[in-house]
């Protein structure tokens, strides 16, 4: 099963992967982060399809996704 990874410390709650999701499985925080930040975060996990859409979405690359063992990282900084 796909799984993906939100790095809450780099997430700056523009809510762009929220609307990205074809799932529609990531919705945002109700606490903040200590930047001041709602953070986004997966409701549904078991629902992920592995697209990846959110993490080239993200425009932080605070979202790594794992398919088949494989993390990808797509923009590490
Ligand atoms: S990989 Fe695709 S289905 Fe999974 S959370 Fe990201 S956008 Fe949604
Ligand atoms: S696109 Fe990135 S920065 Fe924006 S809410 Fe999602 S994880 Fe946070």
């Amino acid at each position: 099963m796909p799984g993906i990874k939100i790095d809450k410390d780099y997430c700056k709650g523009c809510e762009l992967c929220v609307r990205a999701c074809p799932q529609q499985i990531i919705s945002m925080s109700k606490d903040i982060t200590v930047r001041g930040y709602f953070y986004a975060r997966v409701h549904e996990p078991s629902r992920c399809i592995g697209c990846r859409i959110c993490a080239i979405t993200c425009p932080d690359a605070a979202i790594d996704v794992i398919t088949n063992g494989t993390t990808f990282e797509l923009f590490h900084y």
